[in-house]
């Protein structure tokens, strides 16, 4: 996969805030990417620095491998924080001054509007619309252009349910039409249904990063090393114990059967004449940090 966004040892301070320290993450094309953490953890203020808005006090972040970002930006659409638009003005019309800003043209609006379903409305007032429409809205200004990135911030904050699933659906189709997703979201349970990888950030620091599969999930991922990985490998296909073997940096990356602890597979290594050097539970440590992280926010 091609990398799309990397951040190098991003910070950032308010006065005596220091919102995020030495943020570290790689994105690669195609990933729908969640940003997770409770209110303060640095969020915002991480999309507002890749998208421009603000500037890091250090670190660098690159797109598509250039530090330069001006010339990106047709290709990143955005939506930080609410949207914001004219009141009096009809959808069609703040679209258009979208347009103008962006260098887009007009003949993209209907798509947007059919793609945020809100083209029955496009000669309505922005004052008339539900919080849901307006967010909608938000999303399809970020649309013009097409670009090929959509960096969203908390984009179903305040809605109803209705609101949330209709916001979703529209993201889910867009990261299946092919973009590349960042979604910051202090919800589990929106991360889990729309992304692939998460990045945890907790006090400005990134706690965990990886495929929400791994991190999220309930299933027990260990890794293990003995003196014969590949021997191990080729015994444990064979057994009823894994549901996926991944070879990671030296070691195999354990995905386990229901019911099945590292105890037994360590027991098996063993009477395979193999004895494990290397054995770490990565769903412990992570479940309980995100505990934690669950805790303070509640
Ligand atoms: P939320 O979901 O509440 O927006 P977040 O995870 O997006 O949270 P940020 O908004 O990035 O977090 O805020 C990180 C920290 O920086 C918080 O402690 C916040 O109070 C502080 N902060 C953010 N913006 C400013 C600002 N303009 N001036 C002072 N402090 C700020």
């Amino acid at each position: 996969m091609k990398e799309l966004l990397s951040i190098e040892g991003l910070s950032k301070s308010y006065k005596h805030v220091q919102a995020i320290k030495n943020l570290n993450l790689l994105i690669s094309e195609g990933q729908a990417f969640g940003i997770l953490g409770p209110n303060g953890s640095g969020k915002t203020t991480t999309l507002s620095i890749i998208t421009g808005i603000i500037r890091q006090d250090s670190g660098s972040f690159s797109w598509f491998g250039e530090e330069s970002l001006p010339g990106h930006r047709k290709s990143i659409g955005s939506l930080i924080e609410s949207p914001h638009f004219y009141p009096y003005l009809n959808l069609e019309k703040n679209l258009r001054i979208i347009c103008d800003i962006k260098g887009a043209s007009y003949r993209d609006i209907p798509r947007v509007l059919e793609i945020s379903k809100l083209k029955e409305r496009s000669k309505s007032r922005f004052s008339t619309l539900s919080l849901g429409m307006k967010q909608r809205l938000g999303i399809a200004a970020a649309l013009l252009a097409d670009p090929q990135v959509l960096v969203l911030d908390e984009p179903t904050n305040g809605l109803d349910p209705e609101g949330i699933a209709e916001v979703r659906e529209i993201v889910i189709e867009q990261v299946t039409g092919g973009k590349t997703l960042i979604l910051a979201s202090h919800i589990l349970s929106e991360v889990e249904k729309i992304c692939s990888h998460v990045a945890i950030l907790k006090k400005g620091e990134l706690l965990a990063c990886g495929p929400v599969r791994e991190l999220l999930s309930e299933e027990e991922i260990i890794e293990v090393s003995c003196r014969d990985n590949q021997l191990l490998k080729q015994k444990l296909r064979h057994s009823k114990l894994v549901r996926e073997i991944e070879p990671g940096n030296g070691v195999l990356v354990l995905t386990l059967e229901e019911g099945v602890g590292a105890g037994d597979i360590n027991a098996f290594a063993f009477s395979n004449n193999l004895v494990l050097s290397h054995m770490y539970s990565r769903k412990r440590s992570l479940e309980s940090q995100f505990l934690e992280l669950v805790k303070e926010e509640s």
